[in-house]
């Protein structure tokens, strides 16, 4: 932001413009100029002026009769006016504004020292006042930032402790199972139960420490130089139950020339399994769902479309935050906290790479893009 400030200068007569003006060319001001009171009120209007430099004596609207109307307008009523006077006898002039901003007089011939030095003090103040309001607007951005990261935060902890709450039961109702007689096929029945329980409790809680983790930049990558085809692969396998639970028909459309890149080999599977099985969670059965890869100048870019839910615009914004989630899908994020797409854009960005959304809203699918650095060759 440039410190200059504006100031007008009002006078009827060409000359003294010219003269006030060549008095304050070395101040960090920019002087805007007006031969009336009404050209005045036009540029006050514009402008959030430091000061105005009144001619009393002007015909058509004199310089008190401008300082009335100034301060009868809300935007222009605290402006600092200096009136220029032709002598003593306009100070004794009745000025009814004195309550609302500063008001000082100095009269002709102008004393350029003293005007320079009233100059400077208003447009110091100005400035202060400007730093002050810009400070005033952060401290409210951050505040209701920091009020919504906190109630985040709560449905955050309502929402764990909601989801925890299922497997515990599973798990109580399994163990007590146990404790009483049992057939060899109902302990495999409840012993696989648990199984599934328990994997997905040790996944809830990796996944939370990994956001932890990344957000405290604990976790640093085994960097690897990786054949793409190979390791989306890898993810399509790694998602595949996802796919056949739901019954979704998947294609995946891949580059027929080797490409490479640099990158962690299981952190990038983790990535695409997790907008794989995403897309497989928020399509309804029978859906269809895309992965395919390309390369443009120098980038691969991976897409993970399908024709689910779709995600409305006002949450594509903050899909990628911790623990967001659209209210609509809840029921089917089959015990999701909202972290994965917030693991997936933080892996991402430590691979330099970047993630996006786009969704045409509710029922009309969703694409989600991931962009990584290619390199030539591999090893
Ligand atoms: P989770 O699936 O565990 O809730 P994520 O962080 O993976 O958490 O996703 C956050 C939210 O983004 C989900 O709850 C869901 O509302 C929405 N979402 C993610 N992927 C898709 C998708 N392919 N289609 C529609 N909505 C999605």
């Amino acid at each position: 932001m440039s410190d200059h400030v504006p100031v007008l200068l009002v006078d009827d007569l060409p000359a003294n413009l010219t003269a006030l003006e060549a008095l304050l060319t070395d101040e960090n001001i920019t002087v805007f100029e007006a031969r009336s009171g009404p050209e005045a009120l036009e540029l006050l209007l514009a402008h959030d002026f430091a000061l105005a430099l009144l001619d009393v004596q002007m015909p058509e609207m004199n310089g008190f009769e401008l300082a009335e109307l100034m301060r009868g307008m809300e935007r222009t009523r605290h402006v600092p006016i200096i009136f220029v006077t032709a002598g003593t006898a306009d100070t004794q002039r009745r000025f009814q504004g004195y309550e609302a901003g500063a008001v000082d007089f100095i009269s002709k011939p102008i004393e350029p020292h003293g005007l320079r030095s009233k100059v400077r003090v208003l447009c110091d103040l100005h400035r202060q006042r400007q730093q002050i309001a810009a400070q005033r607007d952060e401290l409210a951005a951050s505040a209701a930032a920091l009020r919504e990261a906190d109630r985040a935060k709560d449905r955050f902890l309502a929402v764990l402790a909601h989801e925890l709450r299922n497997p515990v039961a599973a798990l109580m109702g399994a163990v007590d199972l146990l404790g009483r007689p049992r057939s060899a096929d109902q302990a495999g029945i409840i012993h696989a139960r648990m199984e599934r329980t328990v994997s997905h409790l040790a996944r809830l809680v990796e996944d939370l420490l990994d956001v932890s983790r990344i957000t405290e930049g604990k976790v640093t990558l085994k960097i690897q130089r990786i054949a793409l085809s190979d390791v989306l692969n890898f993810a399509v396998e790694s998602s595949r139950h996802h796919m056949d639970a739901g019954n979704h028909h998947l294609t995946v459309a891949l580059p027929e020339a080797p490409v490479w890149f640099d990158g962690d080999y299981s952190r990038i599977a983790q990535i695409v399994a997790n907008l794989l099985g995403n897309a497989a969670k928020y399509t309804p059965p029978g859906g269809a769902i895309k992965l395919s890869a390309r390369t443009i100048g120098g980038e691969i870019v991976i897409e993970v479309a399908d024709n689910g839910m779709g995600i409305p615009a006002d949450m594509q914004a903050r899909i990628f935050e911790a623990f967001a989630q659209v209210e609509d899908h809840r029921a089917y994020a089959q015990g999701g906290l909202g972290i994965g797409l917030a693991l997936v854009h933080r892996l991402v960005t430590l691979h330099g790479g970047s993630v996006s959304v786009e969704s045409d809203g509710r029922g009309r699918g969703s694409v989600f893009t991931v962009r990584l650095v290619q390199v030539e060759g591999g090893d």
